[in-house]
């Protein structure tokens, strides 16, 4: 079954928070939604949970329309920045609060509780207190609280925010496992371009209300679809049309990016250490071309380059044509 969403509109006033969205998201797929903070993010996610409904446009889950659907019986899992717990009810009736509403017998609520309590790593602590519990913890319990029902649909809204960068990182990697692992259809909102990388099969980049591009991580990387989107994701070397114009040799029209996964050591480009750092295995180096005037950022591994670099050394690289990749002015 497809989850699709149509042409959503939503206005506050004079603010277009989304519009005119459409997007499909797989069965088994996790969509990362990322964007600059009042892009539309958290809005698109409340319009597909039900918690407001949209001006204009449609929410389809298979044949069936949402709209007008109240969002406990859309068959949808959320998971807060906040985390949400119910903190006057213990964990493992936490996690039961779906099961529940959803009339499930008692044995059979309190086998699904421990199965998920294991697969959040926290076996044993059905009676503990929300309170007792770190924010990594409290974060695991909302996970296990959405999952519980089956939901057809998990929204993961900035759920790693508030958590430290270290926990970040574990709880980063665990959730993408058993999201991987359950095939969980799920959107993950973020601000944070490494984490929609990580956790997302398809990254959509959201931007003013509107979708800018949806496509693999890789893609992404190697084609962002215009200047902004190749600013926004982090891009080091973008090139604009005059600078392109001016630098002998370029067959490319500006604006383009420069892939350096793409350039290698040793070919006929002559480029002139500006600067680097050693990040241990990586190094960056800071390139002029001079035959182009135009300095380029390169990563690279450590032990692929000559150990005697230093400032004003030359080098040569091997630039294929299509390291270049013409993007859109905006
Ligand atoms: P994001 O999640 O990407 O940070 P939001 O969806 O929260 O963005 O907000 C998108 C835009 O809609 C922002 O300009 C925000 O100020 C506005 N907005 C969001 N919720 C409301 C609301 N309840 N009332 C008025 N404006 C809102």
């Amino acid at each position: 079954m497809s989850l699709r969403i149509e042409n959503l509109t939503k206005r506050y006033d004079r603010t277009l928070a989304v519009n005119s969205v459409t997007l499909e998201i797989g069965p088994a797929e996790t969509l990362a939604l990322l964007g600059p903070s009042g892009c539309g993010k958290s809005t698109l996610l409340r319009l597909i949970a039900g918690l407001e409904p949209p001006n204009e446009g449609h929410i389809l889950m298979g044949d069936k329309d949402l709209s007008g659907v109240p969002p406990q019986n859309r068959n949808i899992g959320m998971v807060f920045q906040d985390y949400a717990l119910f903190p006057h009810l213990n964990v493992g009736k936490n996690i039961a609060f779906g099961l529940v509403e959803l009339g499930l017998p008692r044995d059979t609520q309190r086998r699904r509780v421990g199965e998920l309590l294991e697969m959040v790593g926290l076996s044993g602590s059905e009676q503990r207190r929300i309170h007792e519990l770190s924010g990594g913890q409290q974060q695991r319990v909302a996970l296990a609280r959405a999952l519980a029902p089956k939901p057809e649909v998990l929204l993961l809204d900035e759920p790693l925010s508030n958590l430290d960068q270290a926990l970040r990182e574990t709880l980063k990697i665990e959730l993408k496992m058993i999201l991987n692992q359950l095939k969980m259809r799920s959107i993950y909102v973020t601000h944070d371009q490494t984490e929609a990388i990580t956790m997302g099969q398809r990254v959509a980049v959201m931007r003013q209300g509107q979708l800018e591009q949806v496509a693999t991580p890789d893609r992404l990387r190697e084609a962002p679809k215009n200047v902004w989107l190749a600013e926004f994701l982090g891009h080091r070397n973008i090139f604009s049309e005059q600078q392109l114009k001016q630098a002998k040799g370029i067959q490319v029209q500006g604006p383009a990016i420069l892939r350096t996964d793409l350039i290698s050591l040793g070919g006929d480009v002559v480029a002139e250490v500006m600067s680097h750092e050693n990040h241990g295995n990586l190094i960056q180096i800071e390139l002029l071309i001079p035959s182009w005037q135009l300095s380029v950022q390169w990563e690279g591994f450590t032990r692929e380059v000559p150990s005697d670099i230093y400032p004003g050394k030359s080098l040569t690289l091997q630039i294929p044509n299509d390291a270049w990749v013409e993007i859109g002015q905006r």
